[in-house]
């Protein structure tokens, strides 16, 4: 990696570090991999390390990555998994879920046709090959690979779409954006006595959830 994102990338994982977004060893070994300035428009090169979220196309942004963080940290995202991620953006944190899955597969739905081309070449640029992106409504899932171990929704939901949740595993956990103009982190897991809510964290901003199911 050039000095200079190198840098800014250390900078950026102190920073989460002593604000207690990024715990996990492994977590870090993710953001380390996978550059983010590989998916961020070549105008923006200069931010790719700063905790902001930036524009990719008009109304869409590549996420924060202390959002990323806490997200997949949450999610408790294991080596071997089969994962569904709904709303996949420029691949970013697809490309951290497929490195903290290894041999496992991620299902990547992106509603936009726009961006399931770039988020692709993102990937492509750097090899991975365990992401599977479909270009599709995501808030109906992706029934054809069901059950999944761990489903992540990143854009902001009214509330969490229902074939999301026949579609996890049983003890499987999923993790989404809830609410109106300010949004609120769930993360539920669907055990035999039905779905437990595990964390609740408010003051998060995502953009809206589209689709059948998506918001309103
Ligand atoms: N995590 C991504 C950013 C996600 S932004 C990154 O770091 O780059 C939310 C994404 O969800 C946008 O790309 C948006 O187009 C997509 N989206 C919104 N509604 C959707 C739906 N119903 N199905 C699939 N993707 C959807």
């Amino acid at each position: 990696m050039e000095k200079r994102y190198q840098i800014a990338l250390n900078d950026l994982i102190n920073y989460l570090k002593n604000s207690r977004f990024l715990n996990d060893k492994n977590m870090e070994n993710a953001f380390r991999k996978i550059p983010r300035h590989e998916f961020v428009l070549e105008s923006d090169l200069d931010y790719a390390y700063y905790n902001e979220p930036l524009l990719i196309m008009k109304n869409q942004t590549i996420s924060q990555p202390a959002v990323v963080s806490r997200m997949t940290e949450w999610l408790d995202v294991r080596e071997g998994q089969k994962i569904l991620e709904i709303g996949t953006g420029s691949g970013w944190q697809t490309a951290i879920l497929s490195y903290m899955v290894g041999k496992g597969t991620v299902y990547s739905v992106e509603i936009k046709p726009e961006l399931v081309k770039f988020a692709r070449k993102n990937l492509d640029k750097l090899g991975i090959k365990n992401v599977n992106v479909i270009s599709s409504d995501g808030s109906i899932g992706y029934p054809q690979a069901s059950p999944y171990d761990r489903i992540i929704i990143t854009a902001a939901c009214s509330e969490i779409p229902l074939p999301l949740i026949d579609q996890l595993a049983e003890n499987g956990l999923i993790i989404a954006p809830v609410g109106d103009s300010m949004q609120s982190l769930i993360l539920l897991q669907k055990t035999s006595q039905g779905i437990v809510e595990i964390k609740n964290q408010s003051n998060y901003v995502f953009v809206p959830l589209l689709g059948k199911f998506g918001k309103k």
